[in-house]
């Protein structure tokens, strides 16, 4: 009996764009998963199934190994421990920019400056880069109303369109690092599944250039 192997992905904008890449690799879920509640699917390869968790606790579960691989945004995987895990795939979907906005029109003070995230790791290595002194403020969301309410001078977000931004009367500064959803695998399971693992990823490889192309 081949041992299954188990792929989480998270519901939302990188499961949309990523269905068209698993289908054309020949992992099909079974059941309109939108339509679904449940949270572990079938695919239309025996030995492979899908697992639907929230976004941030996709690298926790391959880097356990209670999932073999998973589909992670970049922006996540920057704030997450890479100890256990490889990520040999872009898959290029997913896209957009993490970056630091304000309110437009407004330069920063002199001095240490209060910095509103949900990407706390990301926002102190860049500043640090920066040689720039912050106080991070952690927001689990709506980070847009941090400069405007007074919390913050500036805020670390990822933007698509800028539309987001622009609604609240923001403007985007600089660009910290461009995301995409990236295939990650657990090390053990790469060893030990070696040759089923290592047949997904060039299949999920060859279908992200197809589906792309
Ligand atoms: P936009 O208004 O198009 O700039 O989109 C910005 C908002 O959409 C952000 O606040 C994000 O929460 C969300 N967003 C856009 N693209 C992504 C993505 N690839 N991954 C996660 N969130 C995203």
């Amino acid at each position: 009996m081949t041992m299954p192997i188990t792929i989480a992905l998270t519901k939302g904008r990188i499961l949309r764009e990523t269905l068209p890449i698993l289908t054309s690799a020949g992992l099909a879920p079974l059941e309109d998963l939108s339509k679904s509640r449940k949270l572990t699917f079938p695919t239309e390869c025996a030995g492979v199934r899908l697992l639907l968790l929230r976004g941030v606790d996709v690298p926790t579960y391959v880097q356990h190994g209670a999932a073999d691989m998973g589909v992670a945004g970049k922006d996540t995987l920057l704030e997450h421990s890479s100890d256990g895990l490889y990520e040999p795939l872009d898959l290029g979907v997913a896209r957009c920019r993490l970056m630091t906005a304000g309110i437009k029109g407004t330069e920063l003070p002199h001095g240490r400056i209060r910095v509103a995230t949900k990407f706390v790791e990301s926002a102190k290595r860049y500043y640090a880069a920066k040689g720039r002194q912050v106080d991070i403020i952690k927001l689990y969301g709506a980070m847009e109303l941090a400069p405007l309410m007074g919390l913050a001078d500036e805020i670390v977000d990822i933007v698509d369109s800028g539309n987001t931004l622009k609604a609240n009367g923001l403007e985007a500064r600089e660009t910290i690092a461009h995301i995409s959803s990236r295939l990650i695998v657990n090390r053990a399971a790469m060893k030990m599944k070696y040759h089923l693992i290592g047949d997904l990823i060039e299949k999920l490889a060859a279908a992200t250039t197809r589906t792309q192309g």
